[in-house]
C-alpha cells in the first residue's frame, strides 16, 4: 500500500496524514485522520515498535479507518483517526515525549481526539492532557469515564443476545455452554456476565494464574486455551487477540455463534463470507466491541453520566439485530452489513453538510 499511498487515500476516503516529530524529547509519531465527516476525528495513541516508518504509518492508517466505522455504526458522532507513536512502551515512554505529542494534537484546534491504545495507559493520557484538552480517555480523577473494559463487555453481552434470538428464538443465555478466550479488561467481566444469565461459562487463558483466579472466583470450567476452537459449545467469545477465524480454525468450528470483543476477527474479509456458509452467525467484532468506546465519549455531549453512557451501550442489541436483518435481506455476510450501516451514515451526513453552516447539535464540548 505505501509505496503508492496517495491512491491508497483515495481508494479509501483518507482526509491527511500527519507526521510529528520532536528530536528533543525522542518523539516520532503518526496521525492519520481518514475522516471527519461525523466530527472530529477519534481514535486512541498507540505506541510501538514497527519494522519501518512505512508499516507505522499504514498501521496508523488502517486503525483510523476502522474508527470512522467504529462510530458510524455505532452512531456515535465522530470521524475516525488514529495516532502512532514509533518506540518502544517498556523503555522510550516520557512525561515530556507525551506532552509534546500533546501540543501537536493541540495545534489541530480539536480535529483529533485522542485515548488510550495499546502500548499507552491512562498515566500518559494524563500527560497528554497537560499539554491539551482533545483526550477522551481519562481516568475517573481526571475527568473522563475511567476504565471502560466493564462497559464493552456489557456491550458483547448485548450484541450475543441478538445474536442467540437470530439463532434459537430467544436471547436468553440460561444453559447455553460459552466459551469465552481471554481474562483481560474484557473477558474477567464478560465471564461475570455471563455467570449470571446462568450460562454455562468455561474460560480460557494463557495466563494460567489469571485463569485459576477466575475459575475460583466464579466456580466456571477451564480449557486449554489452545484448544477453543474446536470446543464443544454453543458460542465462542473471543476476547484475546484478533485473526481467530482463518483457514485453520474455520473447520474447528463447532459453535453457531462467534461474538466477543477482540479486534480484527476475521484475519480477511473472505472469512465473513467462510462463517456465513457455514451457518454460524458471526458478530462483527466493532458492532460487539464498541460498548467501551461509546461509554468513553458519551460525556462529551453533557459530562460524566454512568447510567446515561450505559444506556447508550444497551443499544448494541437493536444495532446487532439490524445487522442481522441486513445480512439476511441482501444476502451478506454480517462484516458486510455492518459496513453497509457505517457507509451508509457517512453519506447521508455528508450528503447534509452540503447545506452549509455548522453541526452545532452534534460538536462536542471541551
Ligand atoms: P487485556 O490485555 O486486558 O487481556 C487480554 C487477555 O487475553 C489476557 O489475560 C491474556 O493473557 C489473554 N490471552 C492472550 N493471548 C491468548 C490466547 N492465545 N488464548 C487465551 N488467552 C489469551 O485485553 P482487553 O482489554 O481485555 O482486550 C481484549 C480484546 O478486546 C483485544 O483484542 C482488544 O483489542 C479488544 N477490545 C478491548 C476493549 C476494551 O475496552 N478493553 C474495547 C474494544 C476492543
Amino acid at each position: 500500500m505505501t509505496e503508492h499511498i496517495f491512491n491508497y487515500m483515495s481508494n479509501y476516503g483518507y482526509e491527511k496524514v500527519l507526521l510529528f516529530q520532536n528530536e528533543d524529547v525522542g518523539l516520532r509519531a503518526i496521525l492519520a485522520i481518514h475522516s471527519t465527516v461525523l466530527g472530529p476525528a477519534a481514535g486512541g495513541t498507540r505506541m510501538w515498535t514497527y519494522a519501518s516508518d512505512l508499516d507505522a504509518i499504514e498501521d496508523a492508517m488502517r486503525l483510523a479507518r476502522g474508527m470512522t466505522y467504529k462510530y458510524a455504526a455505532a452512531g456515535v458522532n465522530l470521524g475516525g483517526g488514529k495516532v502512532v507513536i514509533i518506540g518502544d512502551p517498556k523503555t522510550q515512554k516520557s512525561e515530556m515525549l507525551f506532552r509534546a505529542l500533546g501540543r501537536f494534537i493541540n495545534n489541530l484546534r480539536g480535529e483529533y481526539l485522542t485515548g488510550e491504545d495499546v502500548g499507552t495507559t491512562l498515566q500518559d493520557m494524563d500527560y497528554i492532557r497537560m499539554e491539551t484538552p482533545y483526550v477522551i480517555t481519562l481516568a475517573q480523577e481526571s475527568g473522563g469515564a475511567g476504565p471502560i473494559g466493564g462497559a464493552t463487555a456489557f456491550g458483547v453481552l448485548q450484541a450475543m443476545k441478538a445474536c442467540a434470538l437470530e439463532t434459537w428464538g430467544s436471547p436468553d443465555l440460561q444453559g447455553r455452554k460459552i466459551v469465552v478466550q481471554g481474562l483481560g479488561a474484557v473477558g474477567h467481566p464478560m465471564a461475570e456476565y455471563l455467570v449470571k444469565e446462568n450460562a454455562h461459562v468455561t474460560i480460557a487463558d494463557i495466563d494460567a494464574a489469571r485463569m485459576a483466579q477466575v475459575q475460583q472466583t466464579f466456580g466456571v470450567k477451564t480449557m486449554d486455551a489452545r484448544e477453543v476452537f474446536a470446543a464443544d459449545a454453543d458460542i465462542y467469545c473471543p476476547c484475546a487477540l484478533g485473526g481467530v477465524v482463518n483457514d485453520e480454525t474455520l473447520d474447528q468450528f463447532r459453535v453457531k455463534i462467534i461474538c466477543g470483543s477482540a479486534n480484527n476477527q476475521l484475519r480477511a474479509e473472505k472469512h465473513g463470507d467462510a462463517l456465513k456458509r457455514r451457518g454460524i452467525l458471526y458478530a462483527p467484532d466493532y458492532i460487539a466491541n464498541a460498548g467501551g468506546t461509546v461509554f468513553d465519549t458519551d460525556r462529551l455531549w453533557g459530562g460524566v453520566n454512568a447510567q446515561r453512557g450505559m444506556n447508550k451501550v444497551a443499544k448494541i442489541f437493536e444495532r446487532m439485530r439490524q445487522v442481522i436483518e441486513i445480512s439476511k435481506t441482501q444476502n451478506i455476510p454480517t462484516s458486510l452489513a455492518a459496513d453497509r450501516i457505517a457507509e451508509e451514515r457517512i453519506a447521508q451526513a455528508r450528503a447534509i453538510k452540503k447545506i452549509g453552516g455548522y453541526n452545532q447539535g452534534t460538536l462536542p464540548t471541551f
